[in-house]
């Protein structure tokens, strides 16, 4: 197999990647604050990250791979205060929804989904060391980090002092020693929430969450750590300090890999410009809409700039009716263990392992697409095989059968090839079925007249009728 190899943030270089435990991989992706339904751009990591999560799955005997839930911030307080509905309903509700969305999008749960709520002890632990040991100070209540005690500050998101503190946004405040020392610990008052803590009641900063979880549940020093390239700087290197800070020797994160970031119509998304969009209104176009649109994400490679459109989504649709539209064939059934079915299935994900090139690998899914037409009409198709540069001839069904199992690897074409063609809306099924029986009840009775009656019917709401040798079948235009 290809070796893997990733850019690395840190480093800003393409590396070759061996996990540290050649048995375990362990990956750490910053997950959702919880007080709103998940927009277009807080899906791009998760679907991103999901297919990193099973590349590895693919080729380690073990990953953990873990994604936290914030569920403590000033975000959701705020939200709270303005709705009157409680923290903890608004969480629960936005947790669900979040799932929810995620599934529609394909994505697998990960290993571990632990919430800040529940890992208040590891994060004053942490707290504690970086006190201790001179990284840290109490002021009036809060805890905040001595950016200057940690020479490497700035290392990661590569920026020199005055430029982080103009991207923070840092709050001026009398109790911090240099301008650019970040919250670790903060106070509460009675209508906040808040746990009891050597500095009094209060509650944790964002970037400590993260240190907390990571450490908690991978270790100090771990694989991979994923998220936005928006987080980089300031949440990503607040992380990163705080872990090398209370855990002398160890490095964090091996290799950080951030993705790009997604506009809307060639604009950054944002509620005034009107073009701000939830994962939600994309799935309300219908059941064909949460697949398309993962299919859309990865047609950009995950560290470039994405752009949404509507026309964008309905191109990936057309891509995904074609793909379905060869698998609701029934074509014969390889054995389990093809050779050719396998081999062919490898070649087409082999870009994954090139820092994960989502872009060509569904490029070769259109070649197996391909060769499998050319494979069930007979001869071979000398454009792909010249390209591919392989002298396969596969047997009908084997280009097929290798086009599944390599889109499972980008969570693709998982889904019911005849139900997909027909929009999953079962509920009308029925009364199309039944006109289709009658059509052909006509057409049998050489009643011509009625059953072209009956496609106009169905033509006029939208379905397509396809006469085959097997019988009549239709899909949704
Ligand atoms: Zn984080």
């Amino acid at each position: 197999m290809t070796e893997l190899a990733f850019h690395n943030s840190a480093t800003r270089r393409r590396e070759a990647f061996a996990p540290i435990d050649p048995e375990h991989v362990r990956l750490y992706v910053c997950g959702p604050t919880v007080y709103d339904l998940a927009h277009l751009g807080n899906a791009r990591p998760v679907v991103v990250f999901d297919v990193l999560a099973r590349l590895l799955r693919g080729r380690f005997p073990r990953v953990t791979y873990v994604r936290n839930i914030t569920d403590v911030d000033d975000k959701i307080n705020a939200r709270a205060a303005e709705s009157g509905e409680s923290i903890g309903a608004i969480t629960a509700r936005t947790t669900a929804g979040f799932h929810a969305d995620m599934v529609a999008l394909g994505c697998l749960p990960p290993d571990e989904e632990p919430r800040a709520t529940d890992n208040i002890a590891p994060m004053i632990a942490i707290i504690e060391k970086l006190i201790g040991n001179g990284h840290a100070y109490e002021a009036e209540g809060h805890v905040l980090f001595a950016v200057s005690s940690y020479p490497s500050y700035g290392a990661l998101s590569g920026r020199t002092p005055d430029e982080m503190l103009a991207g923070a946004r840092v709050e001026v405040a009398p109790y911090k020693r240099d301008p650019g020392d970040f919250v670790l610990w903060k106070p509460s008052d009675d209508a906040t929430p808040g746990w009891d803590s050597p500095w009094g009641r209060g509650r944790p900063g964002w970037h400590i969450e993260c240190s907390a979880m990571s450490w908690r549940y991978l270790g100090p020093e771990f694989d991979i750590h994923g998220g936005g390239h928006d987080l980089i700087f300031p949440h990503h290197e607040n992380e990163l300090a705080q872990s090398a800070c209370a855990f002398p020797g160890s490095g964090f994160a091996r290799f950080w890999l951030h993705n790009g970031m997604l506009l809307v119509d060639g604009e950054k998304m944002s509620k005034s410009l009107g073009n701000f969009l939830t994962v939600r209104d994309i799935l309300q176009r219908g059941a064909w809409a949460g697949e398309a649109f993962r299919l859309l994400l990865l047609k950009t490679h995950y560290r470039s700039a994405l752009d949404y459109t509507a026309e964008r989504l309905d191109e990936a649709r057309g891509e995904l009716d074609d793909f379905y539209a060869l698998l609701a064939r029934d074509l014969p059934v390889p054995e389990a263990d093809d050779a050719l079915v396998a081999e062919m299935a490898e070649w087409a994900m082999a870009p994954l392992a090139d820092d994960l090139n989502t872009p060509l690998a569904v490029a070769r899914l259109r070649d197996l697409r391909t060769l499998e037409n050319v494979a069930t009409v007979g001869g071979s198709d000398k454009a792909v095989l010249g390209r591919i540069g392989r002298d396969w001839a596969p047997q009908s069904g084997q280009a097929a059968a290798a086009l599944r199992q390599a889109a499972g690897v980008l969570g693709l074409l998982a889904g019911d090839a005849k139900a997909w063609r027909q929009g999953g809306a079962a509920d009308g099924n029925a009364a199309i079925e039944a006109a289709i029986a009658a059509r052909l009840a006509a057409r049998a009775a050489k009643d011509w007249a009625e059953a072209d009656r009956i496609r106009a019917d169905l033509t006029a709401q939208g379905i397509v009728l396809e006469d085959g040798a097997g019988g009549t079948t239709w899909r949704r235009a």
